[in-house]
């Protein structure tokens, strides 16, 4: 198995271990009723399937693939479709749990989900991978549906991969469905935002909070560590809004400049030789030293469990924006609350993809196209309100943003449920 597999495996365990820790204390905390917790403990659907492929190479091979719909109280149950060797159902659920509290975090009508096939696309073929995709299609197409549960890309899928699951679902159904999928191509129905909406959603967020700050991006100094698709356009983002990204890194090791990067220069150098590091002019520095940067902004943008107890104290920056998923141990979260660090959380951070799903659910439902403007103002709105919302919460309760957006996420879950009559 390959390094970045190794890493992304690690980093799986961890998110399993943050996000639940950080979920059970939460559920004391908030003093839910047992019928409250019960209705919260056990997904509403949760499907294995185990389903033949003929492979390329003649031989036949049974993959085995699930689909988790946690909580579809607010609106149909939303969420990525993962390709990974360690891919289980218990995982899946987890995952498909944090779903439920993005959406709700940022108020878009979806539930959570998540899905996946215990597969390593590294390990295959680029036509093995479609008839893996496509007989996954075939094995969940009952449980999926544009009111019902809408896959997206996810950790190893890709638009391609959308693409394929939209035809496949289109041949079993015998019509056009493209509201059953997001993250597809632009030609088939994907909206071209969705490819830096991550980013650019949390941008929005750190800027609301540099606003109620009196600050603005002029000469900021931000740090980021990660320069995957998520990473790359924050720093393109940032750069462009006069920001001075002093460091960056990957999975070699990272670059600094005090005086700011050449964004667009760091990319084309990443692009010829397929790594940041040796970046001419800048100095070298670790992903551990990154963290603890000189700088304001502090963007972990790569792995779970970067911040914990034993270096929250060294770090330098006064906002953290979260665009990985569970970078900040629960220990670590304290530790920079007590600093005064304002941790901006990853279910609000990194929301920004989830909410240009809903845009490209909406415009396939209503057969529209949204100018580019209305896509990204729109984008901006919700972003800023769900900003405001947790905001809100904390001034109220003076607690951890982490925990606002979270309490905040499960209340508005639970207050559907009620709705319904189920509580
Ligand atoms: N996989 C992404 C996430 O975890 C996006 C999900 C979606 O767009 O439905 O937020």
């Amino acid at each position: 198995m390959n390094r970045n597999h190794d890493r992304l495996h690690r980093d799986e365990q961890d998110l399993r271990s943050v996000g639940m820790t950080e979920l059970q204390t939460i559920y004391s905390d908030m003093g839910l009723t047992s019928d409250e917790l019960d209705l919260l403990s056990v997904p509403r659907h949760s499907f294995t399937v185990s389903f033949p492929v003929k492979m390329t190479t003649g031989r036949t091979q049974i993959f085995t693939g699930f689909r988790v719909q946690y909580n579809d109280a607010r609106g149909p149950a939303k969420g990525g479709i993962r390709f990974h060797p360690e891919m289980s159902a218990e995982h899946a659920s987890e995952l498909a749990l944090l779903m439920a509290l993005k959406c709700a975090v940022v108020n878009i009508p979806f539930g959570g989900a998540k899905g996946g096939v215990v597969v390593n696309p590294m390990d295959i073929s680029r036509r093995d991978l479609e008839l893996v995709t496509r007989g996954y299609i075939r094995a969940i197409a009952d449980y999926i549906g544009p009111f019902k549960d809408i896959p997206a890309p996810d950790v190893y899928t890709d638009e391609q991969i959308m693409a394929w699951i939209l035809d496949e679902y289109e041949r079993i159904r015998r019509e056009h469905v493209p509201a059953v999928v997001t993250g597809k191509p632009p030609e088939l129905g994907g909206v071209l935002v969705r490819r830096y909406s991550t980013a650019l959603g949390g941008v929005h967020v750190l800027e609301q909070a540099l606003r109620e700050r009196n600050m603005d991006f002029g000469g900021l100094r931000v740090a980021i560590q990660g320069f995957g698709n998520v990473g790359e356009n924050a720093a393109r983002i940032l750069h462009e809004r006069g920001c001075l990204v002093i460091a960056l890194s990957d999975v070699n090791g990272g670059i600094l400049d005090p005086k700011g990067l050449d964004i667009p220069a760091v990319m084309e150098h990443q692009k010829s030789t397929g790594s940041v590091v040796k970046f001419p002019g800048a100095r070298e520095l670790s992903n551990a030293e990154l963290l603890m940067t000189d700088c304001d902004v502090l963007v972990p943008a790569a792995l779970s469990n970067q911040l914990d107890a034993n270096n929250a104290r060294a770090v330098k920056a006064q906002f953290i924006l979260e665009l990985a998923n569970a970078p900040t141990t629960a220990a670590a979260d304290e530790i920079l609350f007590e600093r005064d660090v304002l941790l901006i959380p990853d279910i609000l951070a990194n929301a920004g993809g989830v909410v240009a799903s809903y845009f490209e659910w909406s415009q396939n439902l209503s057969n529209d196209r949204w100018s580019e403007e209305k896509t990204l103002s729109r984008l901006q709105e919700i972003m800023i309100s769900a900003y405001n919302d947790v905001g809100g919460r904390c001034r109220e309760t003076r607690c951890r943003m982490r925990k606002a957006a979270y309490e905040l996420a499960l209340k508005r879950i639970l207050h559907a449920e009620k709705l319904r009559g189920n509580l």
